[in-house]
Formats: structure tokens, C-alpha cells, sequence
């Protein structure tokens, strides 16, 4: 907590001795138009406007332990936790974000959860929270070259990212920006270690560091 409180303390020196950055949330203070929207896991080493180096104002963002989307009923609302679905309501249909990124990332806590199992009677709570990502423990689901390389938890994790990417397509409002061209999606996947992000890469059904991935790409 100290450290928390000197930094907010040097921030406030930042900002009263820097006339631009006072300015800069001046204009902030007037609203929000991020075009992306983040969904990342908890894990305090994987910072998403650090890796992206995002400024306030880029990015909507919704983390949480696994970087997990309940799905939709045939209802169209989340069969879980409402509040990732009222984020994907919010940056989609209000403040009308083109990009949806959902991140995973390496040695991740939830996935070794996920992999390994966890105690349900203690951790009731997580334990089911984290049946979300149980299909991603199906690997005949997923391409075979997904987490090929990697430990079974960081291949666990990548596969997580694209569950929970079908996920985030069961919602009628999702399927129906993507048919009209208005959304895309796209799975990341931040390798702590190295430290490099890759992006899931279609043709090659592979994540792959974020400059070859998008190489061909408007992005590129
Ligand atoms: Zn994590």
C-alpha cells in the first residue's frame, strides 16, 4: 500500500508540474472515445496499457481472473456474471468500439487452476468461475498447432483465449456488428518471459508475435 500511495503522490507532482499532461485530462474530463475494447486476465505482471503503451482515453477495458466471457443464453444474456456482458453491451453498442482484443497470457494462475484442478470447497467462488474455460482443456476442439511448443497450462491458455472468444460471438448484438463489418475480434496472447505479444493468426492457426500476425493486414 505504501508503494500504491507514493505513486499516487508522484503522479500528482507529475501533474502539477507538467501543463500538458493537466491539459490532457482536461480534454479527457470531457468523455470517453476509446475504439478498442480490452479483455485481459487480473494478473498483476500484465499491464495492458504497459504492453500496448496506451495513453487514458484508448482503451475500455474489463479484466478479471482468466480473462473470461460467460456466454449467452438463447435469452441472449450472460448464463454468469453480468458484468462482463454489460461491458461488452456498453463498448459496443454505446460508445460503439471496433476492436475487441481479448488477451491471455503466460504462466497465468487461473489456467494452472484450470489444469490442475482447485478445491472447490475452499475456493467455491473460483472453482466456478473458472468452469468458463473448461473446454479449452478439450484440445481436440482446437486447431492442433494452437499452444503447440508451449507447457500444457501456457497451451491450456492459449486455448482459453479462443473459447472465450466463442463466447463473446454468442451474444445476438456481437454477430450482428461482425456480420455488418462494424467489429472485429482478436485473440492475444502476452508471453511474460520473452516479453513478446502474439496474435492468433488464421491462416496459420498459430499465435504469432504481433508484427507477423498483422503483417498482411490493414493494421500491418
Ligand atoms: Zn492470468
Amino acid at each position: 500500500m505504501r508503494q500504491l500511495l507514493q505513486g499516487v503522490r508522484a503522479f500528482h507532482e507529475a501533474v502539477r508540474s507538467d501543463e500538458s499532461l493537466r491539459g490532457s485530462y482536461q480534454r479527457l474530463a470531457a468523455g470517453q472515445r476509446p475504439d478498442t475494447l480490452y479483455v485481459g486476465c487480473s494478473d498483476s505482471r500484465v499491464v495492458p496499457h504497459l504492453l500496448s503503451t496506451a495513453e487514458p482515453g484508448d482503451l475500455f477495458v474489463v479484466r478479471n481472473v482468466g480473462n473470461m466471457i460467460p456466454p449467452a443464453s438463447a435469452r441472449g444474456v450472460s448464463i454468469g456474471d453480468r458484468s462482463e456482458a454489460a461491458v461488452l453491451e456498453y463498448a459496443i453498442l454505446h460508445l460503439k468500439v471496433r476492436d475487441v482484443v481479448l488477451c491471455g497470457h503466460s504462466s497465468c494462475g487461473a489456467m494452472a487452476a484450470l489444469h490442475d484442478g482447485i478445491d472447490g470447497a475452499t475456493n467455491p467462488n473460483l472453482a466456478e468461475w473458472l468452469r468458463l474455460g473448461m473446454p479449452a482443456l478439450d484440445e481436440a476442439c482446437f486447431p492442433p498447432s494452437v499452444g503447440e511448443e508451449r507447457t500444457p497450462r501456457d497451451a491450456t491458455s492459449q486455448r482459453n483465449v479462443l473459447q472465450q472468444l466463442r463466447h463473446v460471438r454468442t451474444y445476438p448484438f456481437v454477430a450482428e456488428a461482425l456480420d455488418a463489418g462494424r467489429l472485429r475480434l482478436h485473440g492475444w496472447w502476452f508471453d511474460i518471459e520473452e516479453p513478446v505479444v502474439r496474435a492468433f493468426h488464421e491462416s496459420s492457426q498459430r499465435f504469432l508475435p504481433i508484427e507477423l500476425a498483422y503483417a498482411q493486414s490493414d493494421f500491418g
